[in-house]
């Protein structure tokens, strides 16, 4: 692919992918399934119908391109309306996650300097302590509430039609905060452009859908795979999104992929473990499945061994930022290697070079990084030029992940730079070795950090969570290390497990390892 092919026009508006699908009526956009069991189905056509109602909505209360809009909404159709609706008219999104807080929301709206927001009813308690409060307009989804205008009320009346001013290419869309996995999260800058650059590579090369399918992205509101996938990659292709607005279980996924015939999945490598991990995985047969996918995390090769033999189904790996579009994946067409990432997505000018920003062509570990002029990377954190600057090496962008680059030019992800451990002089990568211990059977899930010592600097430590009715003992600390010894390198064995019950991770499910790695500092200067 030629980077001229993800430059959208320079008049443009993120909407226009989704809006050239109403033109058959009765095309269906998104099938919904709540707890209850209850299934609702919407078109094309009614969406953006709906969608321009809740624009008019906007309007009326003075909304306009340009501000900005905090949106709080769980997994479902009216969410898809509203961002719509802020898209169209320009109005700047920062999407939030229901599981956001006070503190959190207060970040966000204070930083991101926030003119408006939607929730759904049972959070506007969180933004009572805000103190931007009162200078906010304020809409509500669900049961009306004082000093909140409710959706719900005003669509009736709201015209199905809605004139815009035109957007452009640079004009921004999206305000995403990053996970904050490694801190407080960042603000980081999307164009309308940049939706444009995503739908030309994500959904056709990666998710491999077309129009004829269904597809699960499971991702939740409010982070940037919700954009990238259930939204964008989805709607942007013409398919069918299903959405289901439950807790993860891994049987009820399951159950769900065949009971709606899902063709296509994006899940996490977390959902992915458990499911794989399930004793009667063979009592399913996921017929109508032809594309899985997995990204945010690293993809441990026990979910893709599962999921091949079980299922005939090849998981495949992909790897992007908030930051940018996805960079690096097993497309469908990627000759397998377990344990890679996959190759750059044509087009994302992903390399992995050194400390004076070369490229680096001899197999070493070095930084993921991107050519500053890609048309995937985005504009810059808002209001933060340093962080901006800082980011950036020669005439690449760092991502600050690790990885090696192959000869056939397969990327192996070696860690964030900060998980790296250093041990005797070696430099290893946690994921490398949580791999190795999550193959275990009586391994759940785990995470592997740095731990101080005084004579090799550090050692390599685990956290483990068992399976369940299995308990963790001196003997079972003795099989693991002996297990991984056999599967990589000994050097790398963990020299240090404790066996814990849960792991600290961010709202969006991901392991928060600093965590870990702090408190074993800690415990150590004591
Ligand atoms: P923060 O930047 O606030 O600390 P975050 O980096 O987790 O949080 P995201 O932008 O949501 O926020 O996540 C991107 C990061 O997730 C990548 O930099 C990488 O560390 C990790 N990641 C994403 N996909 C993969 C993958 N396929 N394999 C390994 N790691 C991945
Ligand atoms: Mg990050």
């Amino acid at each position: 692919m030629k980077k001229t092919d993800l430059i959208a026009p320079e008049t443009y508006n993120i909407v226009n992918e989704i809006e050239k699908y109403t033109t058959d009526e009765s095309k269906e956009a998104i099938v919904f399934e709540d707890v209850e069991g209850t299934v609702q189905t919407i078109t094309y056509s009614k969406l953006i119908k709906n969608a321009n109602r809740v624009g008019n909505i906007f309007k009326n209360h003075g909304l306009k391109k340009g501000d900005k809009v905090l949106i709080l909404m769980p997994r479902s159709i009216k969410t898809y309306e509203i961002y719509i609706a802020a898209l169209k008219l320009g109005v700047i999104i920062i999407p939030s996650s229901e599981m956001l807080r006070t503190k959190d929301l207060q970040h966000r709206i204070t930083h991101g300097e926030v003119d408006a927001v939607v929730a759904i009813d049972q959070c506007t308690v969180e933004f009572e302590g805000i103190k931007e409060f009162d200078d906010l307009t304020k809409f509500i989804v669900g049961s009306e509430q004082e000093n909140w205008i409710s959706i719900n009320q005003e669509i009736q009346n709201a015209s199905e039609e809605l004139t815009v001013d035109e957007t452009k290419r640079d004009d921004i869309a999206i305000l995403s905060y990053t996970s904050g996995t490694t801190g407080l999260p960042k603000a980081v800058i999307h164009t309308h452009g940049w939706g444009f650059a995503h739908i030309q590579t994500a959904p056709k090369h990666w998710l491999s859908i077309t129009e004829q399918d269904t597809v699960w992205a499971t991702a939740a509101p409010g982070w940037q795979k919700w954009i990238w996938s259930p939204f964008l990659s989805i709607l942007g292709s013409g398919a069918k999104a299903f959405v289901y607005n439950g807790k993860f279980n891994a049987a009820k996924y399951l159950d769900l992929l065949e009971k709606h015939q899902v063709n296509a999945l994006c899940c996490t490598p977390t959902e992915y473990r458990l499911m794989a991990k399930l004793p009667n995985l063979s009592d399913y047969t996921l017929k109508d499945l032809h594309s899985a996918v997995s990204a945010g995390e690293p993809l441990n090769k026990e979910v893709i061994e599962q999921f091949q033999s079980n299922f005939n189904i090849k998981v495949r790996d992909g790897y992007g930022q908030t930051e940018n579009t996805l960079l690096i994946a097993f497309l469908k067409d990627t000759e397998s290697r377990p344990g890679a990432m996959g190759k750059a997505i044509p087009g994302s000018h992903v390399a992995v070079i050194d400390e004076d920003g070369e490229p680096i062509t001899n197999g070493e570990t070095g930084d993921i990084a991107v050519s500053l002029d890609s048309p995937s990377l985005f504009q810059g954190y808002f209001k933060d030029e340093e962080r901006t600057e800082k980011s950036k090496r020669g005439n690449y962008y760092v991502t600050g992940d690790r990885a090696q680059l192959d000869k056939d030019g397969y990327f192996w992800f070696k860690g964030r730079e900060d998980d790296v451990i250093i041990s005797s002089g070696y430099t290893i990568g946690p994921f490398e070795v949580e791999d190795s211990l999550t193959k275990h059977p009586k391994v759940q899930e785990c995470a592997v950090v740095a731990s101080p010592d005084e004579i090799r600097g550090n050692i390599v430590k685990a956290f483990v969570i068992l399976q369940n009715d299995i308990t963790g003992d001196e003997e079972l600390v003795k099989e693991l290390q002996s297990y991984v010894k056999k599967d990589v390198a000994p050097y790398k064995y963990p020299r240090a497990i404790e066996f814990v019950t849960e792991l600290p991770k961010t709202n969006s499910g991901k392991i928060r390892r600093i965590e870990l790695r702090e408190a074993e500092k800690q415990k150590y200067n004591k």
